[in-house]
């Protein structure tokens, strides 16, 4: 067995593992008694990023005075205003994936209809959202026209993308009361906790929740709330934000989780739904492209035969293959919706390897792997690169599961179903943002998708996943269970969907009639994660990473949430400081 030594420890992929996972680690129970002076002591006496100056936090070494309530809750509004300032020139990409649901007597509530939108956002003076997705048209109708018999939403003025801050025009004192609480460790940050309530007869429509802030310069990290007083029949989402350290001296909003209703006695009739928005693409730089094309340029005469002086017509037509694959994996990158390369792609890599070399494939391009950051559950490859989307790569219960996936897409090349050089073209590569979706696509026809499937079974009976392809099954299995329920998630935007139009599960049926049966009461049958257990996005500059979370052991059958969304809990840590103090052992001042 020559080739096992080639292969890649498997423990490259142990965040694999068949345990489902919940979004980041739960937040230490930390909490110190409400019970606090009404000085609040740890505080650095000039805030030293206020505006727009962003000098790490690393070299600023303040003298920490003792500072009133009152002191704190103005530099709170300061830092909430430099915020909103800061912002005013990005154009974040926007991502909201609700999920309605239904009670269910074995699993508590089951998704019973799901919603998805995909926006880019202006946040100049006036907040913009302009749609990737053509039949979001009216984001508010669609939604509101969707499961709103019983009640009417109101969006001030979007819904989802509206709680990234607490308030944008009239954050101050004169609107709201700000309460001391108490401290608490969010991740590895100390925070305070301020309640904020608007005032009497403030306006209608304004955030009434909690605020926790950071104990360093003041910065909200998480707001949990809705908007209040609310207009007759009409109602807010209650929303829970968070922000992450990304740039110095700026949190950023991060993740929005989002829940309306419950099955609790009495209100069964009551629709319910739960959401998560992520917010990305903050960085993405208008330049890349031309960069980008410049290169592939370069690239793509030099990856040809370097010995010959002209290309052969079979070299010629593989240039323009190459030309096109780099074309379209740098746009997609640049309209927000590839994460630039990274550790995953090595993840994926690896999988990719280890099924091509326990069947001797040797192909004349490389083939590589990237991640699409949204949640759609779609494959698609451009030449030799193949696309795993982040929602697809979330729910995979383990290593053979992801084999399966990627095996349907190693196929298509290794079976020259080759699409998209036309895309050498770049004349092709120039269009909005939003309007990626109707200007690329990657589908095959019917013939191709089944070639490839049986293709793709005799590569993995030739793999080390040979003996695991139950788990495959099983996956494909749940995820049929839930498909007429799913189909937003199961709607692929660039590539082929696993169901056709009635929900039918059409990808890899062979692996799927082969699994064992599904059963949800046996707690050691992990078919299919939870949405957010494995991807972590870097919302400012679109990278991702393994999650780093500990298996959590099931319970009950309620606890397997295949597919669902649930709230997020962030690790949340400072972008410099921290991790060198401590390990330096050069302890903050005055830090308790
Ligand atoms: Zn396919």
């Amino acid at each position: 067995m020559k080739f096992w030594g080639r292969l890649l420890p498997f423990s490259l992929l142990c965040a694999l593992s068949a345990v489902a996972q919940q979004a980041g680690s739960p937040a230490p129970p930390a909490q110190t008694p409400a019970a606090e002076p009404a000085t609040v002591q740890p505080v650095s006496g000039t805030s030293g990023t206020s505006g727009t100056a962003v000098a790490p936090p690393a070299a600023v070494a303040p003298a920490r005075v003792p500072v009133s309530v009152d002191q704190v809750v103005d530099a709170v509004i300061e830092r909430e205003h430099a915020l909103i300032n800061y912002l005013k020139t990005r154009t974040p990409v926007i991502e909201t994936y609700l999920q309605n649901l239904q009670p269910d007597a074995k699993m508590g509530a089951l998704p019973k209809e799901d919603h998805y939108f995909l926006s880019r956002m202006d946040l100049s003076d006036t907040v913009e959202r302009r749609d990737y997705l053509a039949k979001q048209v009216s984001f508010q109708r669609s939604l509101m026209g969707g499961f709103t018999k019983l009640f009417r939403i109101q969006y001030q003025p979007m819904g989802f993308s509206w709680m990234i801050f607490a308030d944008r025009s009239n954050f101050d004192r004169s609107h709201y009361d700000f309460r001391y609480m108490h401290r608490e460790f969010l991740g590895e940050v100390k925070c305070l906790v301020f309640e904020v309530t608007p005032k009497k007869n403030a306006g209608t429509g304004l955030f009434k929740g909690q605020i926790w802030v950071e104990d360093q310069d003041y910065n909200i990290v998480r707001l949990n709330g809705t908007y209040w007083p609310r207009p007759k029949n009409a109602y807010y989402f209650h929303m829970d934000s968070w922000r992450l350290n990304l740039v110095p001296g700026y949190w950023i909003p991060s993740y929005i989780y989002s829940e309306e209703g419950d099955f609790s006695y009495g209100s069964k009739d009551k629709l319910a739904f739960k959401a998560q928005s992520r917010i990305w693409g903050y960085d993405v730089t208008k330049n890349l492209r031309d960069d980008e094309l410049t290169d592939v340029k370069v690239e793509s005469v030099n990856d040809v035969s370097p010995t010959a002086q002209d290309l052969s017509p079979l070299e010629a037509q593989r240039a323009w293959q190459q030309q096109a694959e780099d074309n379209v994996v740098a746009r997609l990158q640049e309209a927000g919706l590839l994460a630039p390369p990274g550790d995953v792609d090595k993840v994926l890599q690896t999988v990719i390897n280890n099924i091509m070399i326990t069947n001797n494939l040797d192909l004349p391009r490389p083939v590589r792997a990237r991640v699409m950051v949204t949640y759609p559950l779609e494959t698609f490859s451009v030449g030799n690169t193949i696309i795993v989307s982040r929602g697809l790569i979330d729910t995979l219960p383990d290593e053979a599961s992801l084999a399966a996936i990627l095996s349907h897409e190693l196929a298509h090349i290794v079976l020259g179903h080759n699409l998209g050089s036309k895309y050498a073209f770049t004349d092709r590569m120039l269009f909005s943002d939003e309007s990626t979706y109707q200007n690329l696509g990657f589908r095959h026809n019917p013939e191709e998708e089944t070639a490839a499937d049986a293709k793709a079974v005799e590569l993995l009976k030739n793999s080390p996943y040979a003996q695991k392809l139950a788990s495959p099954g099983l996956y494909l299995r749940q995820l049929q269970a839930l498909a007429p329920e799913l189909p937003a998630l199961l709607t692929a935007h660039l590539g082929n969907s696993f169901s056709d139009d009635r929900g039918n599960i059409t990808r890899l049926v062979a692996l799927e009639t082969s699994a064992p049966a599904l059963d949800v009461s046996k707690l050691d049958q992990i078919a299919a994660l939870p949405l957010g257990g494995r991807i972590k996005l870097d919302p400012w500059q679109d990278k991702v990473e393994m999650i780093k979370a500990a298996p959590v052991s099931i319970t009950s059958a309620r606890d397997k949430m295949p597919f669902e969304v649930t709230p997020f809990f962030p690790r949340l840590t400072r972008l410099t400081t921290t991790t060198s103090e401590q390990t330096n052992g050069q302890a903050t001042p005055a830090q308790k």
